[in-house]
């Protein structure tokens, strides 16, 4: 039986750390004792320890299945600086070479051996003769079609605990809600799985978000005020990678755009250059960053909205990776919310990625603290504002909305429910543009009637109205603003509403200038 002084010396001899991070000592342990674990850690939390160090102590080989040969290769550079014997085997090694390392195995030569889950089955007769210590899972969310990265080879992996009943599976991910779990279980057949949740807190992240109108001219202005720092913006689209990446350069600052249409030489060299502070800005798709391991990224913008919470953390959690404060500013427009709903249209899952999308933008829309509302869409309840975010620094204040409301539900049942958020908004302001006039709208009840409000304001307000379930938007049908039976009530009824003053607005000028 191996004790906590020995796994701390192993610590500290071969990796150099001199103590553990929370939750790692337990996963090694669990893992020593022949346990299965699953673990939930976030990214730059340290799961590669929890399984390298486990495959040191034990006797044998350790296969470590990893989706990505990037991914593999720093890992295995990384281990064998330490002194420690791993090699990685995929499709893309020349033959002699894979050769070599099957001899190496074959040899016992081998602490760890890091596989692509596609070439698991050729080593499996290997794999069957030599002595295994433990099976690591990386990115076991993988194997999840729930998951946002579903990769179809991660479900053959069921039959290792088949073909090893008696050897400790230990399954890593930086990203599972409750189902995603579960699937992951059952589909690896480790029913007895210890689960080690470790905290998905990153208090060095400062959360932002603003509204998306004008977000170039915010994005330079931002950037002006952190020159030299690295830092990553995430668009939806490989376009408007492109078109960002020109605007910036444009404006004099260092910046690449990175998405999967580029060559896998392209690729690398872009995210070399990133790495070694070549080029400080990315432009990417979220195509870029998984397996990056940078340390000083200090901003993650993201130009669009995620499709989901789990993507938002898992690209905010790649800047401050060393602990020092870094900047998360997300923009935020009902048209990426449209743009992003469409693209589900066809999935075979779609209600559940819509789900999550809109869990994505009530975060977005958070009036309450955004890392609390963050933490508990990873189960962890906290109740203390963190302040650290942008409603922490700035809480809305609220007043009692129920005039402008029905005034804005007004004009949606004069516009006879047939008219976009935009559209109403110009109504309720009095625009005097070519569609209003157009289409005779002056001469509704309505018009103006809300003429000193600014757009972004009373936008601002109408998200509110849409979040409370006053007012719904029809996406399918080019989404036409529609009032609820909530909004009969105000209308009717007199019942009140009560309305946050816009406040991101305020906090984007605010440090704007
Ligand atoms: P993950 O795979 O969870 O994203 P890594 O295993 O890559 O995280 O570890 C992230 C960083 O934390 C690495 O730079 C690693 O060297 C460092 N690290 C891991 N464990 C410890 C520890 N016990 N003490 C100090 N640093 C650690
Ligand atoms: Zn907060």
């Amino acid at each position: 039986m191996i004790t906590t002084d020995t796994t701390l010396e192993l610590l500290k001899t071969h990796f150099g750390y001199r103590t553990f991070r929370p939750n790692q000592e337990q996963i090694v342990n669990d893992i020593i004792n022949g346990n299965d674990v699953l673990t939930i850690m976030p990214t730059g939390g340290g799961k590669s320890v929890c399984f390298q160090l486990p495959a040191l102590a034990l006797p044998g080989t350790a296969i470590v299945i990893s989706p990505l040969i990037a991914l593999m290769k720093d890992q295995v550079d990384a281990l064998l600086t330490n002194g420690i014997s791993a090699a990685y085997y995929n499709s893309s090694q020349e033959v002699s070479v894979q050769n070599d390392i099957l001899k190496q195995l074959q040899d016992g030569d081998l602490k760890l051996i890091y596989v692509a889950p596609e070439s698991l089955q050729n080593l499996s007769q290997y794999f069957s003769e030599i002595e295994i210590s433990l099976i690591a899972v990386d990115e076991a969310h993988c194997i999840s079609s729930w998951g946002h990265d579903f990769r179809p080879a991660y479900t053959q992996l069921g039959y290792l605990k088949k073909q090893f009943p008696n050897k400790p599976i230990a399954a890593f991910t930086a990203t599972a809600d409750g189902a995603t779990q579960q699937d992951i279980i059952t589909q690896l057949n480790i029913l007895d799985a210890k689960v080690h949740l470790s905290s998905f807190d990153r208090e060095n992240l400062y959360l932002e978000v603003r509204p998306g109108n004008d977000r170039i001219n915010q994005i330079i202005r931002f950037l002006k005020t952190r020159p030299d720092e690295s830092g990553i913006i995430y668009c939806l689209s490989r376009k408007s990678t492109q078109e960002v990446t020109a605007k910036l350069k444009k404006s004099g600052f260092k910046a690449k755009a990175y998405h999967a249409g580029l060559s896998a030489d392209q690729r690398n060299s872009i995210q070399e250059s990133f790495i070694n502070d070549v080029t400080p800005i990315i432009v990417a798709t979220i195509a870029f960053g998984m397996g990056i391991d940078k340390s000083n990224v200090r901003w993650v913008i993201h130009y669009n909205m995620p499709k989901n919470i789990e993507g938002y953390y898992q690209e905010i959690g790649r800047g401050g990776r060393d602990g020092l404060p870094a900047y998360n500013i997300l923009f935020y427009s009902y048209a990426d919310v449209v743009q992003l709903r469409r693209f589900t249209e066809n999935a075979s899952n779609a209600d559940y990625q819509i789900a999550k999308l809109n869990r994505m933008q009530q975060f977005a829309e958070a009036l309450s603290c955004r890392r609390i509302a963050l933490l508990n869409y990873f189960g962890e309840h906290h109740t203390e504002n963190c302040n650290n975010c942008d409603v922490c620094k700035s809480p809305p204040r609220y007043f009692d909305g129920t005039i402008l409301t029905k005034k804005v539900c007004s004009a949606v049942y004069r516009l006879k429910e047939q008219e976009s958020t935009g559209m109403v908004i110009d109504v309720l302001r009095g625009a005097q543009n070519a569609q209003v006039m157009g289409k005779g709208y002056q001469n509704i009840k309505t018009y103006g009637i809300l003429h000193d409000m600014s757009w972004l304001d009373l936008q601002q307000y109408i998200i509110q109205m849409l979040n409370q379930g006053i007012l719904e938007i029809r996406f399918h049908e080019n989404g036409r603003l529609v009032l609820t039976p909530l909004a009969n009530a105000i209308l009717f009824d007199d019942r009140p509403v009560r309305l946050a003053t816009p406040r991101k607005q305020v906090q984007a000028t605010k440090s704007d200038r």
